[in-house]
Formats: C-alpha cells, sequence, structure tokens
C-alpha cells in the first residue's frame, strides 16, 4: 500500500510530521508522500524519522494555481513531487514567497468576515496552524466561535469560492507554476482532476491534453473525491496522453473527518506500487 497525498500540521492538516509517519508505519505502508501546501517544512522534518523506520518518504507540495477558463479562470490544484534529492534552493525561495502572498489574503479574509459580521481576528487563526495559516483554520474559528456547526458549512457559508466573503489570492498561473517545478527538479501533477468541475467529458480531456503541451507531466487518478467512473476515466485518460499517473488520499487528519490514510474513504483508494516505480524511473526523463 502506498498513499502519495497528505498533509502534516505545517499547512492544513493535523497531525504532526512525526504523528504521520508513525500512522503510516502502524498501516504498513511501503511509501507516503507529504504534499503540504506552499511549504516543504513538514517533510523536512519527517524526513530522518522515516529514514530511522524504513518507510520510503516522497517528498511532495500542493501549489493553488490559475488557468484561463472560458471567459474567467479556474483554480487548479498542482502537485509537485521531487523524487530525486528534493527541491533547488531557488524552487524553495519561490515557493517562500507564495507563503507571503497566503498571509496578505488572509488578512484581506479577515477584513470581508468581518464586513459579513463575523467577528474574527487574524491572530486567532494564526494560532490555529504553525508556519501557514489556510482556510481549514479559518473553518476551526469559526466552528469554535458558534459560527457554524461543520467544516462544510464553514466552506459553504463563508469560505467557498462561492460564499460572499470569499476574497481571491494571489495564485501563479499554471504554466508558470509547471515551469518552476520542472526547473526545480520536480514532475508536475494534476490533483484531484475531478474538482475542475467539468460537466462534459470532452472538454476535461481537452483541458488536460492543453495543460500536457504546457509540460504536466501527470494526473492524480487515484484519490478519495474519485469515484470508480472517475478513476477509471482519469488512468485511461493518462494512458492516452502519455502522462505520469499518481495517487493519495488527501489525509488531511481531524480537518477532513472520515478519510484514512492509505485507503481514503471506505477503501476507496488504492494505489498501485508500480505508479511510484514509473514516476521514479520517468521523473528525470524530459518529456
Ligand atoms: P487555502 O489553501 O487556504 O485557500 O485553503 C484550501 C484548502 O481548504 C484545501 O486544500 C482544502 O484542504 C480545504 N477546502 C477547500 N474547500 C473545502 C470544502 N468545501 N470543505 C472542506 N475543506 C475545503
Ligand atoms: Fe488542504
Ligand atoms: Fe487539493
Ligand atoms: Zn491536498
Amino acid at each position: 500500500m502506498i498513499d502519495l497525498h497528505s498533509h502534516t500540521n505545517e499547512s492544513d492538516g493535523t497531525f504532526t510530521p512525526a504523528e504521520l509517519v508513525d500512522e503510516a508505519c502502524a498501516i504498513g505502508l511501503e511509501a507516503l508522500g507529504i504534499t503540504d501546501h506552499d511549504i516543504f517544512a513538514g517533510f523536512d522534518q519527517a524526513l530522518p524519522l522515516a529514514r530511522e523506520r524504513g518507510l520510503d518518504l516522497v517528498c511532495g507540495i500542493e501549489l493553488s494555481t490559475r488557468a484561463p477558463f472560458g471567459r474567467g479562470q479556474k483554480t487548479v490544484h498542482m502537485l509537485g513531487y521531487f523524487l530525486d534529492g528534493g527541491p533547488s534552493d531557488g524552487f524553495r525561495a519561490w515557493v517562500g514567497r507564495l507563503l507571503a502572498s497566503r498571509r496578505e489574503r488572509n488578512i484581506r479574509l479577515i477584513r470581508s468576515l468581518n464586513e459579513h459580521g463575523v467577528e474574527i481576528s487574524l491572530g486567532e487563526v494564526e494560532a490555529m496552524g504553525r508556519s501557514l495559516t489556510g482556510r481549514p483554520h479559518f473553518a476551526r474559528v469559526l466552528m469554535n466561535k458558534g459560527y457554524v456547526k461543520s467544516t462544510e458549512e464553514a466552506f459553504r457559508r463563508y469560505l467557498a469560492e462561492s460564499a460572499p466573503s470569499f476574497v481571491e489570492r494571489d495564485s501563479p498561473v499554471i504554466e508558470d507554476a509547471i515551469r518552476e517545478v520542472a526547473a526545480g527538479g520536480g514532475v508536475s501533477v494534476i490533483a484531484h482532476p475531478v474538482r475542475l468541475g467539468f460537466r462534459r467529458h470532452e472538454e476535461e480531456e481537452h483541458f488536460i491534453a492543453g495543460l500536457a503541451e504546457k509540460g504536466l507531466r501527470g494526473i492524480e487518478v487515484w484519490h478519495s473525491d474519485h469515484n470508480e467512473a472517475d478513476t477509471a476515466r482519469y488512468l485511461a485518460l493518462a494512458n492516452k496522453l502519455g502522462l505520469l499517473k499518481t495517487g493519495g488520499t488527501d489525509f488531511h487528519g481531524g480537518n477532513k473527518p472520515g478519510l484514512k490514510l492509505g485507503t481514503g474513504r471506505d477503501g476507496n483508494v488504492s494505489v498501485p506500487r508500480v505508479v511510484l516505480d514509473e514516476l521514479r524511473e520517468r521523473a528525470a526523463v524530459v518529456r
């Protein structure tokens, strides 16, 4: 069993890097990918612990990017995997700048929530996380203060793109992210493509094929949000376009209740081991 998509409490998960390594060993994972949003601190801390325990740890990151779509823009989550010695210093510096833009978004989000009648301060949300504050931390505070009953309700009413108090984040365009990941020694993969929300499969295929032309290297085929039909479709699409395949649960601990590391929701994620071998074999080969 392998799981190439997980988050620690250095981004918006609730497990410390050490707890995540413990859990991976306890359930008998052969390989674990840590893919925190905009930060490598979780991976950096987990690496020596994983080495001690004989767990194959894969270095990853999850980036929020923008892509043109119709007349507007779509937010696209992109995974970067660094199979060979980790990311370059240049890439780490680029990611550090993304972290700064996130803080600026958080200041505006606080202001917007205040304008929508929610009494909440930056200090309160920042206290929920470590180096990075994300919307799941806002959701926690909204719950603790009794504004909402669940994470879902927090997003629906206040934090999701469709909510009146939502604020846009200054994120890189996907071409730039693909280029930066490649220059930093990594492989770029489109994360949980089902969340792009395409109604027609031909449009979805056209969009992903366009990204492949811009240098995208893979598709996340297995994911806790994918049903059997989604997984089959993305597997076929990856094969058709000659893209790499990855997969993982997107484990966030208590910030995504009901999801188990390694197997997702009721065992709906089952990533073949060979996927990681192919990723390593082809990581260095530029298409
Ligand atoms: P941020 O990166 O701070 O903009 O927050 C995005 C994160 O919020 C995602 O990576 C998910 O972990 C979480 N998230 C986004 N939408 C939802 C939702 N509808 N329900 C629960 N969590 C969500
Ligand atoms: Fe997240
Ligand atoms: Fe994501
Ligand atoms: Zn994720």
